[in-house]
């Protein structure tokens, strides 16, 4: 059975105290068994937050850089914030790649990064609303597979995740359907499929984003190939968040 995860990712919102006091109280809620959670807290509050929460919720950081150490002004690396205590790490969010330019060629140095400094983390695809519009998201999606993932080992590909988020329904409070989700999720697994092998397509878990909230996520999360939410607005109130989680 594949693995189900809900991950917030935080954006940059909040201040210290209620960083810290939002993740103690998601710490404290009621979980259901084999729901694996994550926050993704602006990257200043790691280490606040790691210190003050048990290890039941995973914290990861927004964003690394693919080098190891040097003259690279306001970039965090792999080590630092394993140092910190994230054990994973989003790459390629759409804000990363429309506001900071990230091309699929920076991102596949960031996830082999990722890999040889031995952090987790959340590989983000997902089409702009003019490419949905003309038909064409299906080929936009898989050549940010092929150009920033593919080139991985079987091996290394297994430790993936895959959050698929159409960048229309980021923010917007319109969700895809979940048809719209579930072709996509399909199809990626397809190509997983292609590229690798079924046992390997059907393992590795592909998260979907784009204002999932309390009351989609249950027939979101019900969707055969959907195996989780990577969660925005939503994650910033408990009481969503975890109605989220507690939707499988
Ligand atoms: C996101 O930023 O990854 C996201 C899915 O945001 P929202 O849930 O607010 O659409």
């Amino acid at each position: 059975m594949r693995r189900k995860i809900v991950a917030g990712n935080w954006k940059m919102n909040l201040v210290r105290e209620q960083a810290v006091l939002l993740a103690k109280e998601i710490s404290n809620e009621r979980k259901i068994d084999g729901v694996e959670l994550m926050i993704f807290p602006p990257f200043v509050f790691v280490d606040p937050i790691t210190q003050q929460i048990g290890t039941d919720l995973k914290v990861g950081v927004q964003d690394i850089y693919f080098e190891t150490s040097g003259a690279f002004t306001g970039e965090i690396s792999i080590a630092q914030a394993k140092s910190v205590g994230a054990g994973i790490a989003l790459i390629g969010h759409s804000e990363r790649r429309e506001l900071f330019n990230e091309t699929n060629t920076i991102l596949k140095k960031k996830v082999d990064a990722a890999l040889s400094g031995q952090i987790d983390f959340i590989f983000c695809c997902g089409e702009p609303l003019n490419i949905r519009k003309t038909g064409r998201e299906y080929d936009f999606v898989k050549i940010q597979l092929e150009e920033s993932l593919f080139h991985l080992s079987e091996e290394e590909i297994k430790k993936v995740i895959i959050a698929y988020e159409p960048i229309w329904a980021i923010g917007t409070g319109e969700t895809a359907s979940t048809e719209q989700a579930e072709e996509m999720h399909a199809a990626i697994r397809s190509w997983l499929m292609e590229r690798y092998s079924e046992q390997t397509a059907e393992i590795i878990p592909i998260l979907y984003g784009g204002s999932c909230k309390p009351d989609n996520a249950k027939e979101l999360f019900a969707c055969k190939n959907v195996d989780g939410g990577l969660i925005g607005g939503a994650s910033l109130k408990t009481s969503d968040f975890i109605a989220i989680a507690n939707s499988f």
